[in-house]
């Protein structure tokens, strides 16, 4: 076998085609499509409209085992699937993937657009900035964290009369309230438009948002993995007067409004969305949103272009649609609907779209489920399990696995006896993923130093797991031709019969929901909340907020909340440190542990090895 050149050095040597001409040649109209240079698009959302009459095609949901901190190869998966099912078996596809973060990027992993033969190009656009997604919601989150301070500031600054002649100023010697301001008056049941005809009362109501300092959820946010924003003061210059309040930065992908785009329907929906978003409490214990701090359309407007998916394409050049990137850790972890829903309206009722959920089936395919699918209304049709030798030896007792060093031996040579006690925790994620009725294929994403023996071995126990097929492949080394047994198993698998079923009622109590997936998926004894989660769950319960679905925040490392803890961890509870509320995403985010919504750079990121190449203007060191 050849050696397999870098991922950049393979990205390069291809030429993409044109993305005008690929989205030509897969149905797009020219006014559906905006060209960002030659290898980027934003497909136009009325797109959908036009295909409304289309039957769906069969979707497909990528995840995985518990894996090493060097990733097993779901986004390589993804692409060398789609690659087999459009170059190789013929059939129209599309792959849809997340935005990375610069947080990994310039970290720890390093890119994220697939692998070796199996990746989506050019792969240095595709991880650094796309069309600007993620910068339009850093922008839009930290609007919002500037618009509570400052109104925290002039309302403690300033009487009634003085905010109210402010906040309705008179223009062509009329005072007006605004849209926004009318819809915040319906809300506190004021039934006026005409600004002078308020009583006092009804202006003290109108002006003050009052809001609890200690009440405030929101955080500023930014795309960079930045420690010592995990803890910081704001307000310390004198022109503050003395409103000093210790806050924090979380990462970009993290924040609510990553989410909202992720899960939104629709302009119109995202606006609401938008205005939903509760940013803290009044002293007098009501939700303070975004439409009240007066913001929301001015978010629908930084997020107008952001909302529309991005098209690019696979080195064998099929379609991908890039769009919103939720870690799947500290987020849900799944791509947009949107895209996954023109895409299935393009490809066509024979046509199969293929969506990846980060991290584990515990973490990214759960919510995939529990919170994507809910909002969408789509059913999957197949789940594709990637399992590797490296991580099942790994759970299997093998020694820890460190980015940037070497394997030791155990992952190298064969060892049979590592690797079948660790498929504990693949049949753990394959009853995981059969726990929503949905057929699953396991992937066994080979590596050079797999044996035969090894790679049979776990094709097997993944079968008797209950798994519908388990197949080897070869895309990172091959390309799409080493994924065509899996395109067939997924083929066969998308027609068998599948009996969809969600994991929890929404309905149910907030700490029933969080057991149900702490026991059901973590394997848990049980769960213990800690007070200040508590009084999250009576708070948001009191609120109307207690009937939304749970994204929680864990550790991807182990199937419990400790990272050391490999294999299929028992007899452990599982801790919930914090609740947030993220009522326009619409879910509820219990923190687990000492889960950080900010991840740190380690001693040697990845920003070491990339530069410019000032002759080429070649980007070197992307991997
Ligand atoms: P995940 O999406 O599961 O986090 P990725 O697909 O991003 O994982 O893969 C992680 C890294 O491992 C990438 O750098 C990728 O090129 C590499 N990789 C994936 N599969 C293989 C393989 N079969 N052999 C060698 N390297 C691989």
């Amino acid at each position: 076998q050849k050696p397999v050149p870098s991922d950049i050095v393979i990205s390069r040597s291809c030429t993409p085609k044109p993305i005008d001409r690929l989205a030509r040649e897969i149905g797009l109209m020219s006014d559906e499509v905006e060209l960002y240079g030659k290898t980027k698009a934003k497909v136009q959302l009325h797109t959908i409209k036009r295909l409304q009459t289309q039957p769906d095609g069969k979707y497909v949901v990528v995840t995985g085992i518990t894996p090493t901190p060097l990733g097993e190869g779901k986004s390589t998966t993804t692409v060398g699937l789609v690659q087999a099912l459009g170059a190789h078996l013929k059939l129209n596809v599309f792959a849809c993937v997340r935005q990375p973060s610069q947080g990994p990027t310039f970290g720890i992993k390093g890119g994220a657009a697939g692998g070796g033969y199996s990746q989506v190009i050019p792969m240095e656009e595709f991880n650094l900035h796309l069309t600007g997604d993620i910068h339009a919601i850093t922008a839009a989150n930290n609007l919002v964290a500037a618009a509570i301070d400052a109104r925290m500031f002039h309302e403690s600054t300033q009487t009634d009369k003085a905010l109210f002649n402010r906040l309705v100023p008179v223009s062509a010697g009329q005072r007006k309230f605004s849209p926004i301001q009318l819809n915040r008056l319906k809300r506190l049941g004021i039934e006026k438009s005409d600004p002078s005809t308020l009583t006092e009362e009804e202006v003290t109501r109108f002006v003050r948002l009052d809001i609890d300092p200690d009440s405030i959820t929101w955080q500023r946010v930014m795309d960079t993995n930045d420690r010592f924003l995990r803890k910081i003061t704001v307000g310390q210059s004198p022109t503050e007067k003395g409103f000093t309040r210790t806050t924090q930065f979380d990462i970009s992908v993290a924040s609510e409004i990553m989410a909202v785009l992720a899960l939104t329907s629709g302009l119109e929906n995202m606006r609401q969305r938008l205005a939903k978003m509760v940013v803290a409490s009044s002293r007098s214990g009501n939700p303070i949103t975004t439409e009240d701090l007066g913001v929301s359309g001015a978010l629908t407007v930084l997020m107008r272009d952001a909302i529309k998916p991005n098209l690019m394409q696979t080195l064998e050049g099929t379609p991908v649609f890039v769009h919103a990137g939720p870690f799947a850790n500290i987020a849900h972890g799944n791509s947009s609907i949107l895209a996954d829903k023109i895409a299935l309206k393009l490809v066509g009722p024979e046509g199969f779209v293929v969506t990846e959920a980060g991290f584990g089936a515990d973490i990214g395919m759960e919510k995939f489920f529990n919170i994507k699918c809910r909002y969408s209304g789509l059913r999957p049709h197949v789940v594709v399990l990637v399992a590797t030798v490296r991580a099942l030896k790994m759970h299997g007792g093998g020694p820890t696995v460190t980015a940037g060093l070497p394997l030791p031996k155990e992952y190298t040579e064969e060892n049979l006896e590592l690797l079948e006690k660790g498929c504990s925790n693949l049949k753990k994620q394959v009853e995981n993923a059969r726990a929503f009725g949905v057929p699953v294929v396991v992937a066994v994403n080979a590596f050079k130093s797999d044996t035969d023996a090894e790679l049979d071995l776990v094709c097997s126990l993944a079968k008797s797991a209950g798994a519908f097929d388990a197949v080897r492949c070869s895309h990172w080394a091959e390309g799409g031709a080493g994924a065509v047994a899996l395109g067939q198993a997924v083929q066969k698998a998308a027609n068998a019969p599948s009996d969809f079923k969600f994991l929890y009622n929404v309905e149910l109590p907030i700490v029933d929901k969080i057991r149900i997936i702490a026991q059901k998926i973590y394997g848990a004894d049980d769960v213990e909340l800690l007070p200040e989660a508590q009084h999250k769950v009576e708070l948001y319960t009191k609120q109307g907020f207690g009937n939304l679905p749970i994204c929680m925040a864990k550790t991807h490392l182990s199937l419990s909340h400790d990272p050391e803890k490999k294999g299929v961890p028992t007899g452990f509870i599982v801790p919930i440190r914090d609740i947030r509320a993220s009522v326009g995403a619409g879910f509820l985010y219990p923190l687990v542990g000492t889960m950080s919504t900010m991840p740190g750079l380690p001693t040697r990121p990845c920003f070491y090895d990339i530069d410019l190449d000032p002759d080429t203007q070649q980007v070197n060191g992307l991997f």
